[in-house]
This record gives structure tokens, sequence and C-alpha cells, in this order.
């Protein structure tokens, strides 16, 4: 393609403002974008000849002007238990991760979502860690995962993590547009969608503003700053106290109740004593605690540095963070098979029962 020739532009993901703008942009009247969002959201359409409600004529002049998907299926795997894990290709060749897992108690789908490519905060044992820092994602890249498994495996999405590769929350911007376009386009309920952070406080206070509905989630990992600091490098710029004020004040602005995620590393993470810190520093808050046994990930040079806790070690720490009376749940493997993880899968399942 030489410089003169147009890019065309990508369609699923964007608001219906932009849409508007688009259809104008090429001499079209308004509604015809109102049709295109209905296309795209209500009806996952898979191309413009679908679009049964334009005339021939427009139907041509968007396939010459404009694409649907930002993202093409670059890989996809399916799971025994029916979880779907998806590797995209962006625009620029760049890959994401997406999943798409079901509960057999529940007829609902849950989407996990990628917010960048890689990620800079490069927690030890974290797979997208390992990876470094890429680039954000667009809030449409981010919308678009959903739509594109919607259109793939014909299911609807009823629950959305931003669990995926990256971190949320130093991409504030795209993610927070991108929270308000799941909600007033793709649909989805606002305490049905949890964004995952390792903890940015400006980012924390950033999304408080916006006053969603959503349920937040810390990774916090470790009950002190020491420990922490090993595993989750950031917590040299926020500390486990700098954390905690940040949630409190979320919780004050927003009345929504916090997940808390702790990620059980063998000989780590995961003694009594530690989970016992963990219930008094959490006491206060209203939360929920989340605990993910370790899913063993490669470093780049082929090493496994930690290991999975026994079934009666994350028992064991359970039992203890439970003592000063907060719910405590383990989380519930999905797609291990294949790796389900995006570096970290995680479910929806019991961060619905948080809210
Ligand atoms: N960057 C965000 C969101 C993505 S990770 C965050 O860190 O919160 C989603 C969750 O999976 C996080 O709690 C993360 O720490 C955890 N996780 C990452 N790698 C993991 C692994 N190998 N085993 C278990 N949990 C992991
Ligand atoms: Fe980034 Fe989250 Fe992985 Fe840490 S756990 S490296 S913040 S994706």
């Amino acid at each position: 393609m030489n410089e003169l020739e147009e890019v065309p532009i990508a369609l699923s993901g964007l608001t219906l403002e932009e849409i508007e703008a688009f259809v104008l942009s090429l001499g079209l009247p308004k509604f015809r974008a109102r049709q295109i969002h209905t296309w795209i959201y209500v009806k996952y359409a898979g191309s413009f000849d679908e679009m049964t409600d334009l005339s021939k004529d427009v139907r041509d002049l968007l396939k010459l002007k404009a694409t649907l998907s930002s993202l093409e299926l670059a890989h996809l795997q399916v799971s025994d238990d029916g979880t779907r894990k998806y590797l995209f290709k962006l625009a620029d060749g760049k890959l994401v991760e997406s999943v798409l897992m079901s509960f057999e108690d529940r007829a609902t789908y849950s989407a996990c979502v990628s917010s960048q490519v890689g990620c800079a905060v490069g927690c030890t044992f974290c797979a997208t860690g390992y990876l470094g820092f890429k680039r954000n994602l667009t809030s449409q890249e981010i919308i678009d995962q959903v739509l594109a498994i919607q259109r793939e495996s014909g299911h609807r999405v009823a629950n959305v993590v931003y669990m995926g590769q990256g971190e949320p929350l130093l991409n504030v911007d795209e993610v927070i547009k991108s929270l308000h376009t799941m909600i007033n386009s793709v649909g989805i309920g606002a305490r049905h969608i949890t964004v995952s952070t390792s903890g940015i406080v400006p980012g924390i206070e950033r999304l408080a503003q916006e006053d969603l509905q959503i349920t937040l989630a810390l990774s916090l990992h470790a009950p002190d700053s020491e420990l922490r600091e090993q595993i989750v490098p950031i917590t040299r710029k926020w500390s486990v106290e700098d954390l905690m004020d940040a949630l409190y004040e979320y919780y004050k602005k927003t009345g929504r109740r916090i997940t808390i995620e702790y990620v059980l590393l063998a000989g780590v993470t995961d003694s009594a004593e530690q989970a016992k810190e963990l219930a008094m520093l959490v006491k206060r808050l209203h939360c929920n605690i989340n605990l993910i046994p370790y899913n063993p990930t490669e470093a780049l040079d082929g090493t496994v540095l930690y290991k999975r806790p026994t079934l009666e070690a994350q028992r064991r720490f359970k039992r203890f963070a439970e003592s000063t009376g907060k719910t405590v749940t383990i989380r519930l493997e999905r797609g291990t098979d294949i790796d389900a993880a995006c570096g970290q899968l995680h479910n929806a399942f019991e961060n619905d029962q948080a809210s």
C-alpha cells in the first residue's frame, strides 16, 4: 500500500459517536451509524454483507473504506472444560491473549481481556511480566476482544474481567473509556466487570472518580511491603500502607466491596503466620479475599522460580485468613490443560460473589 492510499478503519469496538463521525465523513446520513452499531454490538455481525438493512451501495462503500474487526484470530485453543483461549493479532502485528470461560453451575460466560501488550510491572511469578512492556491497547482493541469472542463462539458474554495481559491502571485513560463502552454499548452490567490492578495508586484514585459500580481487585500477594517488594517490584513506589489508604478511599467514594487477590507461592507467601497478618491487615476494609494457587510459569531462561502449595497448605492458609470473619475463596481452575492463563488466567466466579 503506498502512502496516499487510505488505511481502512476498523469499526468493531468503536463508540456510537465514533461510528457517527465515520459515516458522516463518508457523506452518509447519521442514522446509518445506529444501524451499524446494532449489527456490531447486538447481532454480532461478522461481515458488512450481513447488514441487510443497509443498501448494497452502502455495504460496498463500507467494504472499501472500513473493516469490521480490529483483531484477527491468530490461534484458538479449546480446553476439555470448554474454556477457549484466543490469541489475537493486532493491526500492527502484535499479539494479545483473551479467554472465554464458563462455569458448570452457571449458564453464563466470562471473558478475560488484556489491557496492554506485555507489562512493565515485572512481577516475578508472571509470564506477562517476563515479556516486558510492548504497548498500550486502545479502548477499541479492549472492547473488540469481547466482540470477537462473541462472534467466534456465538455465546453472549455476561462477565468481563480485566485480568489478561498488562496492568490496566498503567493504561488508565483507554481502560476507563473501554469501561464506559463495555457498559453502554456491549451491555455488560457494571457489577459484572472486574478490573484487577497490581496497585497503581494514582490509577485507583482516577478510577474512584468515575464512580462506577464495577469491582476493583487488588493483587496484594503479600501482607507486608518488604516481602511484596520482592515479588511485585512496584511496591517500591507505593507501599502496602499506601495501597490500603487508596482502597479505603475507593470504598468511601464508590461503596463497592474490594477483592483482595493473594497468590500462594509455596514457602514464600503461604505460611499460617502470613495468613494471620493478611487477615489483620485487611480487617477494617470492606473486602473479600481470593487466594490464587500459583500456576507454574517458565521464565525466559526456562526456569520455574516458585512452587504451587499443596492443597493442604492452601486450605490451612484459607482457615487462618478467615480468622477476622472475611469471606475467603480459593480460585477455581479453568482450562489448565491448555494453560489458559493469560499468563495468569483468573476466574470471575469469586469476584462475582464479591458484588
Ligand atoms: N496486571 C493486573 C491484572 C492481570 S493479572 C494484576 O496484576 O492485577 C490477574 C491476576 O493473576 C493477578 O492477581 C496476578 O498477580 C495473577 N497471576 C499472574 N501470574 C500468575 C501465576 N503464574 N499464577 C497465579 N496467579 C498469577
Ligand atoms: Fe503485570 Fe499483573 Fe503480570 Fe504483575 S501480575 S507482571 S502487574 S500482568
